[in-house]
């Protein structure tokens, strides 16, 4: 089969490998439908993620079907339609029980596909602990609405969740990738008075308009003061940092209101400093991390339910063939491009 493979820093290549067998009872092959790039993939192209192996297969977000279990899988079976979850988890650990399942102290545990054992940019995957790693995608949802389910949207979702969004609030959401406009779906789920979306890429601004015209997106130069108009309180009740640059750093923590809850999603590639005598007396409470990504259930019923769909972000589809090409354009972000669906049966 063909397999998307981090060669060494600064090349991935498509290569014949052969189809991934179990290995534990606990494995489950899938048979992968669509896959999608990830902004951490180009992370992996780059050498910023040291964890990385050199010959592993890319790829962490994927959808597809059931090939074969282990002994021990009874979550799922052969035939049945899956979303892999970006998180390999025990289930069993302290942190697991808790559901910080990002913390799992397994040493398969944490982000091992498509990083540290071969991923889903290829025809078949082989996904460890099947039973906390795979969840069935119901009836009626097509793969294309499933594929973001396993990473970005489980991002959103969990940061929505933990953001302490409350009934009419204002929300300030910075950044407008694929992953802060999942963080702005999921907000919607919590009935936000009021959504800003800072974005200082014109055409994601207009994209947003169009995807969620309920939310107001502006530019970075004028979020102080469009925050100021709409909220009630002086600043946002909740802020989400999705964006990653020290300005967004800066705006995140300017723009709260006080005892406002500060939710980190973005992924900093240097230290951020926090003001603290320009801050005193704002009481933030600020929340870091990365995603625990445990309710991919909840979100595939809220996907059937028709309130979360992020099939209009798949702006872009090819087949697995063509997959450098898929690359060069989510790494440009060129024409419009938001998020990329490969076709890895084609
Ligand atoms: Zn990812
Ligand atoms: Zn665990």
């Amino acid at each position: 089969m063909l397999a998307y493979t981090y060669v060494e820093k600064g090349k991935f290549a498509l290569r014949e490998k052969a189809i991934p067998r179990l290995q534990d009872p606990q494995d489950a092959l899938v048979r992968v439908t669509l896959a999608s790039i990830c902004t951490s993939d180009l992370h992996i192209l780059h050498g910023s993620v040291p964890r990385a192996v050199p010959g592993v297969t890319v790829g962490h977000e994927m959808v597809g079907v059931v090939e074969a279990v282990g002994p021990q899988v009874t979550a799922v079976r052969p035939g049945d339609r899956v979303a892999v979850n970006v998180e390999t988890f025990c289930g069993r650990c302290f942190f697991c029980e808790h559901g910080y399942v990002n913390n799992c102290t397994d040493p398969n545990g944490g982000w091992a596909l498509g990083c540290r054992i071969d991923g889903g940019q290829a025809a078949f995957v082989r996904v460890p602990y099947a039973n906390q790693g795979l969840t069935r995608i119901p009836e009626g949802v097509s793969d294309r609405k499933a594929l973001l389910v396993g990473d970005v949207l489980a991002t959103g979702f969990w940061a929505a969740r933990i953001g302490e969004i409350h009934p009419g609030d204002t929300v300030l959401i910075l950044g407008a990738g694929p992953t802060g406009l999942c963080t702005l779906l999921c907000a919607l789920l919590h009935a936000p008075g009021r959504v800003i979306v800072c974005e200082k890429d014109p055409q994601r601004r207009a994209f947003v308009r169009a995807f969620a015209p309920q939310a107001l997106a502006v530019g970075p130069e004028e979020v102080v003061e469009a925050v100021r108009a709409n909220s009630a309180h002086g600043g946002a009740d909740a802020v989400f940092e999705v964006a990653g640059s020290p300005e967004s750093f800066r705006l995140a923590w300017l723009c709260a209101r006080p005892n406002a809850v500060v939710t980190i999603v973005a992924l900093y590639d240097a230290p951020q400093v926090l003001p603290l005598p320009d801050m005193y007396g704002k009481n933030l409470t600020f929340k870091t991390g990365g995603v625990d990504g445990c309710d991919c259930g909840e979100i595939l019923r809220r996907i059937a339910a028709g309130e979360l769909d992020t099939e209009p972000l798949l702006t872009h589809t090819y087949p697995l063939t063509r997959i450098e090409e898929a690359y060069a354009l989510f790494a440009a972000r060129r024409d419009g491009v938001i998020k990329v669906a490969v076709d890895c049966q084609a």
